[in-house]
């Protein structure tokens, strides 16, 4: 069995996380240092994305963001539109005041009538000081703001059986049966049902899902996918649950600690969760990567898509803060191809190298993970409810 990052050992792994975080910012400033800056004196942009057309758009990069840790950015006085933004004033996870700015970044909205009003709002990260967990600093007020964000029609035959999700989940698979097997399992944010369909011999599987399109895709695959967001969808004829699991889901979640205590209400006792986000640091120090190299215009927030970022440590304590005994926060899988979804033999062999790319760093970073150095990608919490 794999040695879990931080069993056992959580105030080292604490002690541990900070100093490779510490490295991993130091690095970021260093490129930021290496990199042109931006005249904060002047406005973000004065053309919206959306009134330009598509080439035009395409020179629309952001600008790379700035390290939170540079004296300018402390400086910075910014204050969202009241009609528009409600402040964060406090740490979602712990509630403590005290937070330190670390990143800012720009959206980038594809062309639409209401997502305009947001356009040109910086998106501004903070970092609890207390807990280490990353958060944006100022949400849309509009209650629908996230369905309407998440309600996006796909190609959902290629989302169910192609996309990268498959691999991920045959590793969170994996890792449930290491502590339990049979029973009922939810998974939250259950998109196409990729991951259900992955344990449907396994447990008697169920799913929530807020993209109406997703839900009903899968179900008429049969599964029980349930329309709308966790905590509003009735669940009483089927809980409590042996396993729920939220996979990349609970950084898109605004008050992601009442999400979890919503979970844990309807779980058994000992029953399993499993969480899985992507790891704040590292994602920082990629996309600063691919955004001086060119190959990416992304930020780690853009579009109030990832509005939460967690650490191993603020990870295990949203957990352990609601009543969760942590059997393994460690590193995770990542989405690669399935090179059997129908495309050309360039397309295909350029996506087996893409996968022999990944696999190759996510191995890597997986395995410094699993020796106390933090610096996977994503990072996969697996608990049981006391
Ligand atoms: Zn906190």
């Amino acid at each position: 069995m794999r040695r879990s990052v931080c069993s056992n050992r959580s105030r080292s792994a604490t002690a541990s996380n900070t100093r490779v975080e510490s490295i991993l910012h130091r690095a970021e400033c260093l490129a930021w240092l290496a990199h042109p800056t931006r005249d904060e004196t002047q406005p973000l942009t004065t053309a919206r994305p959306m009134d330009l057309q598509p080439v035009q758009r395409a020179a629309y990069a952001p600008a790379p963001f700035e390290s939170g840790t540079m004296q300018q950015q402390e400086n910075v006085e910014y204050t969202p539109p009241e009609h528009l933004l409600t402040q964060i004033d406090s740490c979602p996870l712990c509630g403590s005041k005290k937070t330190s700015l670390a990143r800012t970044e720009r959206h980038n909205f594809p062309p639409d009538e209401y997502f305009r009003q947001y356009s040109e709002v910086p998106i501004r990260l903070k970092r609890c000081n207390s807990c280490d967990f990353v958060f944006v600093d100022a949400l849309p007020k509009d209650p629908n703001f996230f369905e309407h964000q998440y309600r996006q029609d796909r190609d959902w035959a290629y989302e169910f059986s192609f996309h990268g999700k498959v691999a991920i989940a045959q590793d969170v698979r994996r890792r449930i049966l290491r502590y339990v097997s049979g029973g009922k399992l939810l998974d939250v944010g259950a998109w196409s049902g990729t991951l259900i369909s992955g344990l449907r011999n396994d447990f008697e599987v169920h799913g929530v899902e807020i993209n109406p399109h997703a839900a009903a895709y899968a179900r008429e695959q049969g599964f029980d996918v349930r329309t709308g967001a966790f905590g509003t969808v009735v669940l009483s004829d089927i809980a409590p649950f042996d396993v729920i699991t939220f996979i990349d889901v609970l950084e898109h979640i605004p008050q992601p600690g009442g999400i979890v205590e919503q979970a844990r209400d309807v779980l058994r006792p000992g029953g399993l969760m499993v969480i899985k986000v992507p790891h704040f640091a590292a994602q920082a120090v990629k996309q600063t990567t691919l955004q001086r190299l060119g190959l990416s215009d992304e930020g780690v927030a853009q579009n109030y898509s990832h509005i939460n970022h967690f650490s191993p440590a603020s990870l295990r304590l949203i957990l352990e803060q609601r009543g969760f005994d942590v059997l393994e926060v460690s590193g995770a899988q990542v989405e690669t191809w399935n090179l059997s979804a129908p495309a050309s033999t360039a397309v295909r062999a350029t996506r087996l190298f893409k996968n022999i790319a990944r696999g190759v760093a996510t191995e890597t970073l997986n395995g410094l993970t699993r020796l106390g150095v933090p610096c996977a990608l994503n990072i996969q919490a697996v608990a049981r409810k006391r």
